[in-house]
């Protein structure tokens, strides 16, 4: 009789925690009126930080986005290589940082349309002695964890990388540039937007002219997740479709 009373209590605990974790990982965002985004806020012009507040193109496109689906937009700031396996755990509802599509990164989670581009660049100290892209074999290279930069610096020079002995992978884009003015580093493979805006505010930096592919950016969501990804994604095509998320890629970069 004991045992009877014993297993039923444990079997009615085991059918509340199944529950409890069947609704957290699915309806979250519904339940507490919340869009988590996690991004990576050393990434200008898409994200940075003014003060405390998280500013930039991904952030306010966001922002419109969250306000279409009536959501409070939350900004989680993470390394960007913790992007994808917080989306993949349901810590955060998307991640949007400026990323890039790969195949590798569409066999861990999906992707929303594309709502902006990106080309590798390579960002070298106005006295270097690099002077292309030919000349990077041996040199020392920044890049941040994780990203696209990284991964096609790394890779072996068979595949067009300079091997990953070379390459030094840094927590974000503003520990590079520092790494490279401090010498510790020759050069650093980064997005050319952010390299533009690192060239800006860091004085005796320039950008190698490159002719890297061109990237898409799109928001990454959990690949159980497909009902917030549909959501979002109406909410992008109106928004990209009407000019507003042209609006906000105008305020923050300029025609060269
Ligand atoms: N576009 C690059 C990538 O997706 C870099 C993104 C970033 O550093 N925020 O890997």
């Amino acid at each position: 009789m004991k045992n009877i009373t014993k297993l039923i209590s444990v079997l009615a605990a085991l059918a509340i925690a199944l529950i409890c974790c069947g609704c957290g990982a699915k309806s979250m965002t519904a339940k507490e009126g919340k869009l988590i985004m996690a991004t990576n806020a050393e990434f200008p012009p898409y994200e940075y930080k003014e003060g405390d507040k998280i500013v930039g193109i991904d952030a306010e496109v966001a922002k419109l986005i969250a306000d279409k689906l009536g959501l409070e937009l939350e900004i989680a700031d993470v390394d960007f290589d913790s992007i994808i396996p917080g989306v993949q755990s349901g810590k955060y509802d998307m991640g949007m940082a400026g990323m890039t599509v790969t195949d590798e990164r569409k066999e861990k989670v999906n992707f929303s349309d594309s709502y902006a581009t990106g080309v590798q660049v390579v960002i070298v100290r106005e006295d270097s002695e690099i002077k292309s892209i030919d000349d990077l074999e041996g040199k020392k290279i920044g890049a941040q964890q994780g990203t696209t930069g990284y991964i096609y610096a790394s890779d072996t020079p068979e595949n067009g990388g300079y091997g990953e002995e070379n390459v030094t992978g840094y927590q974000n884009g503003a520990l590079a540039v520092e790494a490279l003015k401090g010498g510790k580093v020759d050069c650093v493979i980064i997005d050319n937007e952010p390299a533009k805006a690192y060239v800006a505010a860091n004085e005796g930096l320039k950008i190698l002219d490159t002719e890297y592919v061109t990237e898409d950016y799109a928001i990454c969501f959990a690949k159980k997740n497909t009902e917030l990804q549909e959501k979002v994604n109406d909410a992008l095509k109106e928004l990209i479709e009407d000019g507003s998320v042209k609006k906000v890629v105008d305020k923050y970069i300029k025609a060269d």
